[in-house]
């Protein structure tokens, strides 16, 4: 048997590796297959192997043979794999498990699937040479037809019925072939003329050549997606598509509807997670093969094809939707920029607030910043954002009286308000109200988190723990609780003592229906709402049209807390609600409940200075030790008992330590969500400045623990998270 009888496979199964497959006829790389494994049949791609991942024995007496050639497409194209074969390394998941996760449903069965051909029809030099005979009228109008330029099908068969035939038979003969179908000449719909920073942003971004990411840092309503549609009009011009990724929440009919309206003749397909799947595969298929021009979506049309691809635009890139929290845990942002790098072309990173990861990028110089620092229209004004001090004031079930008043007042004036209530409840932190101090641990630069039912404080960090003191070890207060207390029944309150007004709570349950925003839009901007009450849903980018009043509650929660990128979130949202305010005439007001009026965050609120935090916040993380100062990897485990996670999570520690050459483990520590679905979790946290140093480590890991799991049984689960976002 010769060595080029067999090939490599790649399945979706949660091993590491390809699998090696006899094969009768010549198979090329991207092909999809159909291959016996153990006892079922699955679906397999050809791949060129990774150099270094495991290839299994290759007795070609024991190698099973393909079965099937799914051939009614052609290969995956390479910059598909390619894609797939760094986000498998990056991630360190097994390439076939990453391979899969990037395919759409309908194309990880073993089943063959077809597509059918629009591309038109066009004479070849045979065809032309070779015209119907003159008492076939009807054939010979068709060809004098295809004389003027290519037809589709349906055009041909406009002119005659049996067109479809006719032309499939020229085919056969080589007097027709398919010719690629040609992009629509692009149409602009309607567009305001742009102020002098869009312009100049817009300017800067037309000036851009090859591979180069730019961050459009523009406030709530300064005009971004106006910036983007400008962009992405001059690549349409140019024929080459383009990718937009949206956060989950805001991939809205409006958004979609606004790019249908400025791009009438382009077309534009929708991917994201809650498609039929013959909807998504017909929109992933029509952007492989080039016949789309924009794909709008969620993190996973990050996989797209687009072999034209010409620009991507990354919209609110801070959003924590982008990260992909199971399985294959990839940042959709970040495998965007590699893309583009691969693709040599701009990308586009949008956002009021952008992450600190991308700010260290800009600072760094390896992203370009432009700035929007106005309103695109209405009122230019930003809104006052005043604090109210809660320390000396009698709360109502949460509820201070300046807000309460502020609400009344809207509520009298026919004006909408929206309560934001902070509520990252399930890891609190314990402060003390007279002096401020917050519950961190000794042994590294963690919060510790009370558990009250144990009555202890604990590092999710580095595992220390202790119990809860029954005093402020400052200052001897014994008035020291957990922070963020108190919002749970905030909306009922609320009810309570403003009986008139009328309330729309959003949060996950209320908008879990597939309609359900749709309803909200449609009570809102019928005026049948004075108070909507919501969660960090609301923070997002929602246009709610003229809300006069924002009134923020529980915010210190998120001040100090055990995830170190709390505050970063925290003023991110309150960034976004405040820019929820007065967006139309009025300008609007935001009040802040705290117990910590002086605190940096706040009056970096105050002052609407995004970039005079984000530097002081990204000092203090390189301080820390947190990143993006460091590069991380979170290793977990989880298994019916504690117990079993942390021993497995020490063993691995041990096995570990002496190849992790520049690397720091920590831990094992209980997860900050400890207990989910009936399993305990725990971590080792895997942390280095370098992150080629962090990578070696993570390049030996997977084999390595695989090993040691199979002497802990079934009931233990690992996984790797790298860049993991939360804790
Ligand atoms: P962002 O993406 O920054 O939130 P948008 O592009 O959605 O901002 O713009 C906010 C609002 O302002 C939209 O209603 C948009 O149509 C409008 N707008 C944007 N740019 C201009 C402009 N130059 N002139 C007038 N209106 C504009
Ligand atoms: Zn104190
Ligand atoms: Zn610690």
């Amino acid at each position: 048997m010769s060595e080029r009888d067999s090939v490599q496979v790649a399945v979706d199964v949660p091993l590491a590796g390809t699998f090696s497959y006899l094969t009768e006829s010549p198979v090329m790389s991207g092909m999809r297959v159909c291959v016996p494994f153990g006892p079922r049949r699955l679906c397999g791609v050809v791949v060129t192997p990774i150099p270094g991942e495991g290839v299994p024995d290759c007795d070609s007496a024991k190698l099973k043979r393909i079965e099937m050639v799914l051939d009614g497409l052609p290969p995956l194209p390479e910059e598909f794999l390619a894609l797939v074969r760094f986000a498998a390394d990056y991630y360190h998941h097994p390439l076939g498990q990453t391979l899969f996760t990037a395919l759409p449903t309908t194309l990880r069965e073993p089943r063959d699937i077809k597509r059918p051909d629009r591309r038109p029809f066009a004479l070849t030099a045979q065809g032309l040479a070779e015209p119907p005979p003159a008492r076939q009228k009807a054939r010979l109008a068709l060809w004098q037809a295809l004389l003027d330029g290519p037809l589709t099908l349906e055009a041909a068969k406009a002119h005659t019925p049996q067109a479809g035939k006719w032309l499939a038979d020229w085919l056969a003969e080589g007097k027709t072939e398919r010719v690629a179908l040609e992009p629509p000449a692009l149409q602009l719909g309607e567009s305001p003329a742009l102020n002098d920073e869009q312009q100049a942003a817009l300017d800067a971004l037309r000036r851009s050549e090859g591979f180069q990411p730019w961050l459009l840092h523009g406030i709530t309503g300064s005009g971004k997606t106006e910036v983007y549609l400008r962009l992405i009009a001059d690549s349409l011009a140019a024929r080459r598509q383009v990718l937009v990724l949206v956060p989950e929440i805001n991939l809205t009919p409006q958004l979609i509807d606004r790019f249908a309206r400025r791009f009438p003749a382009s077309r534009i397909v929708v991917q994201h997670s809650h498609l039929a799947d013959g909807e998504r595969l017909q929109g992933w298929l029509d952007a492989w093969h080039g016949e789309a021009d924009v794909v709008i979506g969620t993190r996973l049309s990050v996989f797209t094809p687009l072999p034209r691809l010409g620009l991507i635009v990354v919209d609110e890139e801070h959003d924590g939707s982008f990260k992909q929290q199971d399985g294959l845990r990839y940042h959709a942002r970040d495998l965007a920029v590699w893309r583009a790098r691969r693709a040599g072309i701009a990308i586009v990173l949008g956002s009021a607030t952008p992450s600190l990861e991308t700010v260290a990028n800009v600072e760094a110089g390896r992203y370009q910043k432009l700035a929007l620092s106005r309103r695109a229209h209405g009122a230019a004004r930003l809104p006052d954002v005043r604090l109210v001090d809660t320390r000396r004031k009698k709360l109502v079930e949460g509820l201070g009286e300046p807000v309460l008043e502020a609400l009344k007042t809207r509520l009298a004036r026919k004006e909408m308000s929206l309560v934001f209530i902070n509520r990252r409840g399930f890891a609190p932190v314990v402060a003390c109200t007279a002096c401020g101090w917050t519950s961190g641990c000794p042994h590294c630069s963690a919060k510790l988190v009370v558990h009250l039912m144990e009555r202890k404080l604990r590092c999710h960090h580095c595992g220390w723990e202790e119990p809860v003191p029954p005093a402020c070890p400052d200052c001897g207060d014994p008035d020291i609780k957990p922070l963020g207390e108190g919002t749970q029944r905030l909306e009922s309150a609320l009810q309570r003592m403003l009986p008139e007004a009328r309330v729309l709570r959003i949060d996950r349950d209320t908008t879990s229906r597939k309609d359900a925003w749709d309803e909200i839009y449609r009570k809102v901007n019928g005026g049948e709402v004075d108070i909507l009450v919501g969660t960090q849903m609301l923070a997002k980018g929602h246009d709610f049209g003229t809300l006069s009043l924002v009134a923020v509650l529980g915010a210190d929660g998120g001040l100090y807390s055990a995830d170190f990128r709390a505050s970063e979130r925290l003023f991110s949202q309150l960034m976004q609600v405040a820019g929820r305010a007065g967006r139309a005439e009025s300008p609007g007001e935001v009040l802040v409940q705290t117990q910590w009026p002086d605190h940096p965050l706040y009056q970096a609120l105050v002052a609407h200075d995004f970039d005079g935090y984000a530097a002081s916040l990204l000092n203090e993380r390189r301080q820390a030790g947190f990143p993006p100062g460091v590069f991380q990897a979170l290793l977990r485990a989880d298994s019916p008992q504690l117990a079993q996670a942390t021993v497995f999570l020490r063993e691995a520690r041990q096995a570990l330590e002496p190849l992790a050459e520049g690397v720091l483990i920590s831990g094992p520590a209980p997860a900050l969500m400890a207990r989910l679905a009936q399993r305990e979790r725990a971590q080792l946290v895997l942390e280095s400045p370098q992150r080629a140093a962090l990578h070696r480590l993570l390049d030996v890991l997977p084999p390595l623990l695989d090993g040691l799991a199979k002497t802990h049984g079934r009931a233990l689960r690992w996984s790797l998270d790298v860049d993991p976002q939360d804790w």
